[in-house]
């Protein structure tokens, strides 16, 4: 049976005239597939597109079972890589619960939990949490787990790398066996699906289309840029073109991130219409930022990968890659922040010569070749200094390395292969872009990083705001 509208499904009145005061008519293709399988009790592995809807696809079914206001402890509990998006899952359950009386509740660190605690005692049906919060307030008897019968994975991959696979564990072992898993994501690698496999039963996997496609609505470019100097004049130019209304910059460190904001702000664009954020910026700087942004009151949010995931702004006319993502996947999820909902989005990434290595591997994973041109004639190209190119030599020999282990390349003397070229690389860039001084800890850390196929069962410390954001348990 084809469905065309939110009445075919079995949901009651309260959540059809929620979706339609949402304005959602036709439910899109993961919504059609996996609502009927998550109302019927099946665990579901839903892969689709960024943007695309997977929340209400979830949310709906959840919303349906646990009804009403019920007894203290929460019935389904719903996870999630990041502060930003466990809040704004939060919003999604109000929207979409808007007439049911149900009670639920985002919890997240970075703050204080005496009023999550509160809520707590005074009941509540629904939890939206990021893992290392949720089993903080288990590990304190705040938390009674034996009635959760749907646990949801949002981001599941990402849930289940090596960060935050720990703690995934952890919860597994605390919450009731006999429960519907509901798995969600735009990528879902061979990997991730193995790992699933030991809790899942007999999932059902819908894949509106192949894993890791980038949104249809995103259109893609690449401008190859020798260094840091010339990426930041290619931005320099970019925001001043008239249609760079609403842009995400992303970087892959909080140095970078700092530096491209730091340059922005002073040059480019009004500071009020900018703000960057990090693992390293305090919650309310994060809240603040992020509804600015949604809000529409800034131009431009420059982040690390902590905004990468989920975050859901309307209207994002640009993404643009200042550098490549560590993590390959990201690449997908970083474009997929523009293009939402059926609007249009461009996604626009600077690569230099050491980056030809990753976007070989991303290009690999999204079964794309992303088109390149060359730089605007107005962009001016600087010479590359030599502390820079240094670094990147020292990456590529890195690069070539990791692809045959016996190569030794042109800085295989033990001091040199010691440094981080990270870190050399943010110093170099925080002179150029003016900062008085790198973020002390804003390290490119990069050990390891790339070594995902070590498995997920590697146990890394939690939280700490040393990682570049992108694999900690906390963000
Ligand atoms: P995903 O998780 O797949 O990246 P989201 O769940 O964040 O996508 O949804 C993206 C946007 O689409 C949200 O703003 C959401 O309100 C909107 N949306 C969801 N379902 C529908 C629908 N059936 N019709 C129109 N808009 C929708
Ligand atoms: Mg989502």
């Amino acid at each position: 049976m084809e469905i065309t509208s939110f009445e075919q499904f079995e949901l009651n009145r309260q959540l059809l005239n929620a979706v339609a005061e949402l304005g959602y008519t036709v439910p899109t293709p993961i919504q059609q597939k996996t609502i009927p399988l998550s109302l019927g009790n099946h665990d579901v592995l839903g892969i689709a597109q960024t943007g695309t809807g997977k929340t209400a696809a979830y949310l709906l079914p959840i919303l349906m079972k646990v009804k009403y206001a019920q007894g203290k402890n929460p019935r389904a509990l719903i996870l999630a890589p990041t502060r930003e998006l466990v809040m704004q899952i939060n919003q999604a359950v109000s929207e979409l619960g808007k007439y049911t009386d149900l009670r639920h509740l985002a919890l997240y660190g970075g703050l204080g939990p005496k009023t999550q605690i509160e809520t707590l005692r005074n009941g509540v049906d629904i939890i939206v949490a990021t893992p290392g919060r949720f089993m903080d307030l288990y590990r304190s008897g705040e938390i009674v787990t034996k009635e959760i019968r749907t646990m949801v994975l949002d981001e599941a991959d990402k849930m289940m790398d090596m960060g935050f696979m720990p703690q995934i564990r952890s919860i597994l072992e605390i919450i009731p066996t006999k429960r519907q898993n509901l798995l969600f994501s735009a990528t879902f690698g061979g990997r991730v699906e193995r790992l699933s496999s030991e809790f899942l039963e007999a999932p059902i996997k819908v894949e509106v289309t192949p894993q890791a496609s980038t949104a249809d609505m995103v259109s893609q470019v690449i401008y190859e840029a020798p260094n840091f100097r010339t990426k930041i004049n290619m931005l320099d130019y970019l925001m001043r073109q008239e249609d760079f209304q609403r842009v995400i910059i992303f970087a892959r460190t909080k140095g970078t991130a700092d530096n491209i904001y730091k340059f922005l702000s002073r040059k480019v664009i009004e500071p009020e219409k900018i703000r960057v954020i990090h693992a390293n910026k305090g919650q309310n700087t994060r809240i603040n930022a992020m509804d600015a942004f949604k809000e529409g009151n800034i131009q431009v949010l420059v982040s690390t990968d902590v905004a990468a995931r989920g975050i859901d702004v309307a209207e994002v006319s640009h993404v643009i890659n200042f550098d490549l993502p560590l993590i390959y996947e990201d690449y997908v999820h970083r474009i997929g922040r523009t293009g939402r909902a059926n609007r249009t989005g461009e996604a626009i990434t600077f690569l230099t010569k050491a980056e030809e290595y990753h976007v070989q591997k991303i290009e690999r994973i999204i079964k794309a070749t992303i088109p390149r041109q060359p730089l605007p004639a107005g962009v001016v190209v600087a010479e590359t200094p030599f502390e820079e190119e240094q670094a990147m030599l020292r990456e590529i020999d890195e690069q070539r390395r990791k692809e045959d282990p016996t190569f030794l390349g042109a800085f295989h003397e033990k001091k040199i292969t010691n440094m981080a070229p990270g870190r050399e690389r943010d110093k170099a860039q925080a002179k150029l872009s003016g900062a008085k001084k790198p973020s002390p800890s804003g390290p490119g850390t990069r050990s390891g990083s790339f070594s995902r196929k070590s498995g997920g069962s590697v146990s890394t410390k939690s939280g700490g705001g040393k990682r570049s954001g992108s694999r900690g348990g906390r963000r």
